[in-house]
């Protein structure tokens, strides 16, 4: 024996990582037997252990792929790779595994071509691979379907092909004749090349037909036949009181049936071969061969001689594949290596370079013009509120004041402004500010100059409290927190942080936290900062001039967006001139309605007309609203032009866009200092380290193969890689071996 086996089966090992093709395929033992014919006994026996599934009805329903790994010097144990369960040195622990595993094939199946691989390394078990089958069943029992005999014969087919060896076991109180296993055998491996009968029970029939029975007269198979006797003696303990052994107790059992038959068992010259425990046990074929010692050695000459004759035709596969993986690998990657740690890292460095690449974004300039753009918003719904809605204002009042045409603004219909005191203004502020409505109440009997004045300053002051007070703080702490939330969550979705669902989740997830943890303090500190303005805002000539031209950016592009609704909805309705007599016919509707408001009638409703839809009826609405604020804002226009409100910070009553413009660059100016020192500073530091430590650091090895693995690409290549370098390994493997079994050839006496 040239150890051939032990190299070959860890060859066969990496061959099974990379591989299931039948071309790699090394060859195994493989053990059929029909139901009760002892063949768990004889696995037993060969291992040494009890570790097979037992009771009544036990029934193997996965191929178990054994492994022995002759191990000197370490206790027996056994592991289950597939299941990445190793070093159990419990082998009862094995025993429930393998039941477990064996209860995990649905009832309806009832067998499974998957195998379980079980590898046992020991100091007293042979380099062995044997694959345990499920037993021949006559008929099924009730709770097994029907089709199980067949299923049972197709399984084992599929494994007993060539380059397998054939394990038959067969009870001796059985007639050969009547052995499935002998039957399958036959219809595969005719001439019995690659089978091998054992013969089990051999002391429950005469020995003179046992030992006539394993000459092969009747049924010959080219490697033989063994007969063993695998029902363990009753266990003896030793002076210490520990148990024997299975395998002692075997050897015990065996040694007195066939020692006490020895003139049937042993010829002459062979009496010593189950005493000496196999050690001359290479007996010639014609010879009977008995004892599981025997057995285990003639499994190894076999295995071993098989896997010599399949050496040549598998290392030359190996090596056509090994071409190809690496063909592939250079015209794929071009020979590029990388590790999943290799990935890790270069992941993590991607993201925070883009990270950092994006945080531009975030620069001071960038978050105060975003701010001043929330600040506009924020503007223009202050000015609708207290302005635009102003009839006094929509009838030339602030503007006559600002042109200085004291007479014009004193002329306003006093109807309207006593009607402006009690619109959208004072409702803005409720119940708390009574006091300027009964102020104004008064206005129409004794308007003069002053009142006038006061009216528009109150309205600033109001109107620049409603702005400082609309939660400036809490307000842009969100915008910047959701402009850095959308900013992680872009990088999160894409490449290759797409393929990680389950981590892009967990840095989205940081990331909130580190916002969560940073906002509260940041809005505080940002009203802190802003709280002056809100009772004064001082605003200088420079501040002033430079908010014009904005101011008339911004009422320009509030009036180009008025124009373009009213093209909308003049689209919708079919033209100019058709919207035009919608708006006409709706006005008078309601004109009409008002009067008969007005006379006191109980119902005040038109009565339905059906030339136009209420869809139509409440375009023309809109397009009316839309027009009527068009002509105010047209009107503030041409004041913003104008000298007077160019003059500087003391036109701020008569020009309010202009002082709320100044205010809100004041406010964006502020909340850029203080949303920068207290959130995008912090975030920009944590949260890099954050991914450091909570992503990275954190990832065990087999974390780190999984997260590799998880893109496609990347899984592919290191697949690729590691398919090369397997067959590199075993490829330099097989070569050696085949020059050794070339230089064996060779020595031996030609015949
Ligand atoms: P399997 O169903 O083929 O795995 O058969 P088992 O190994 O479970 O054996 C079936 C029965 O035969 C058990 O009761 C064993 O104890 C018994 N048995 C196995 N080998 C021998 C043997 O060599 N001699 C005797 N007398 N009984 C045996």
């Amino acid at each position: 024996l040239l150890g051939l086996t032990k190299k070959l089966i860890s060859v066969r090992n990496i061959l099974q990582s990379i591989d299931q093709s039948d071309a790699l395929t090394l060859p195994s033992i493989v053990v059929i037997g029909s139901q009760s014919s002892g063949k768990s006994s004889v696995l037993e026996a060969i291992v040494g252990k009890e570790f097979l599934p037992k009771g009544n009805n036990m029934v193997t329903r996965r191929p178990i792929e054994l492994t022995l790994i002759h191990t000197p010097g370490v206790q027996p144990y056994g592991s289950f790779p597939d299941l990445h369960l190793d070093n159990i040195k419990s082998f009862s622990t094995i025993q429930s595994t393998l039941t477990e595993l064996n209860l995990s094939v649905p009832s309806h199946m009832a067998v499974s071509d998957d195998p379980i691989r079980l590898h046992i390394h020991s100091p007293t078990v042979p380099d062995l691979t044997l694959i345990d089958l499920p037993g021949y069943i006559q008929i099924a029992n009730i709770d097994q379907p029907d089709e199980l005999k067949e299923r049972i014969e197709a399984l084992c087919e599929k494994y007993i092909r060539e380059p397998n060896v054939i394990l038959a076991v067969c009870a001796a109180d059985v007639d050969l004749a009547n052995s499935p296993a002998l039957r399958a055998s036959r219809r595969i491996d005719p001439l019995g090349l690659r089978t091998l009968g054992v013969v089990t029970k051999m002391d429950l029939v005469d020995p003179v037909l046992g030992a006539e029975t394993l000459r092969g007269g009747r049924y010959p198979l080219g490697l033989g036949y063994v007969g063993v006797v695998t029902k363990p003696a009753e266990r003896l303990r030793g002076r210490k009181g520990e148990e024997e052994s299975l395998s002692e107790s075997v050897r015990r059992r065996e040694e007195a049936f066939f020692n006490g038959n020895k003139e049937h068992f042993y010829p002459e010259e062979n009496t010593a071969v189950v005493k000496s425990k196999g050690k001359n046990a290479a007996v010639a074929k014609t010879e009977v061969m008995v004892g599981t010692d025997v057995l285990r050695r003639r499994l190894m000459e076999v295995l071993e001689g098989s896997m010599a004759g399949a050496l040549h035709g598998i290392t030359n596969n190996v090596q056509l594949e090994l071409e190809e993986a690496t063909y592939q690998f250079k015209v794929q990657y071009n020979d590029r290596r990388i590790s999943a740690e290799s990935y890790v890292a270069e992941t993590v460095d991607g993201l925070k370079a883009r990270f950092n690449a994006y945080a531009n974004q975030f620069n001071k300039p960038a978050v105060r013009e975003r701010l001043k753009g929330m600040l506009d918003e924020k503007i223009m719904s202050v000015l609708e509120a207290i302005y635009w809605s102003d009839k006094r204002l929509a009838n030339g009042e602030l503007n006559a004041l600002a042109a200085g045409d004291l007479k014009k603004a004193l002329a306003v219909d006093s109807n309207a402004a006593a009607s402006s005191s009690s619109s959208g203004f004072f409702g803005f502020f409720g119940s708390s500010k009574p006091e300027p409505t009964t102020k104004t109440k008064e206005l129409p009997a004794q308007r003069d100059l002053k009142d006038v004045e006061t009216y528009w300053k109150y309205k600033l002051d109001a109107a620049s409290s409603l702005l400082t007070k609309s939660g400036v703080g809490r307000d842009s702490t969100a915008l910047v927190a959701d402009g850095l939330r959308s900013l992680i969550e872009g990088i999160v979705g894409a490449e290759p942080m797409n393929h990680h669902p389950a981590y892009a989740e967990r840095i989205t997830q940081l990331s909130h936290a580190i916002l969560r943890r940073y906002m509260p303090v940041t809005s505080d500190q940002v009203e802190n900062a802003i709280k002056p303005f809100k009772h004064d805002v001082d605003v200088e000539e420079r501040e002033w001039a430079e908010a014009v031209g904005r101011t008339v950016n911004l009422v320009e592009k509030e009036v180009g967006m008025l124009e373009g609704k009213i093209g909308e909805i003049k689209g919708r309705i079919g033209g100019a001139r058709r919207l035009r007599g919608l708006m006409e016919y709706v006005r008078a509707r309601e004109k009409r309605e008002e009067e008969r408001k007005k006379a006191g009638a109980a119902n005040t409703e038109e009565p339905i007309d059906y030339r136009y839809s209420p869809v139509q009826v409440l375009e023309a609405r809109n397009a009316q609203l839309y027009t009527d604020r068009l002509a105010t804002l047209k009107l503030r226009l041409m004041a913003l032009k104008s000298k007077q409100c160019k003059a500087g910070p003391k036109a701020d009553s008569v020009c309010p866009e202009i002082f709320l413009n100044v205010v809100a660059d004041k406010l964006s100016y502020m909340s850029t200092l203080f949303i920068h020192i207290e959130l995008l500073d912090q975030f920009f530091y944590q949260f890099p380290r954050e991914i450091d430590s909570r992503l990275i650091y954190d990832l065990d090895r087999n974390e780190v193969q999984k997260f590799a693995r998880e893109n496609p690409a990347i899984r592919r290549h290191l697949d690729l890689q590691d398919r090369k370098d397997k067959l590199e390994q075993v490829c330099y493997c097989m070569v050696q071996l085949q020059s050794l079994v070339n230089l064996r050839k060779e020595s031996q006496p030609k015949q």
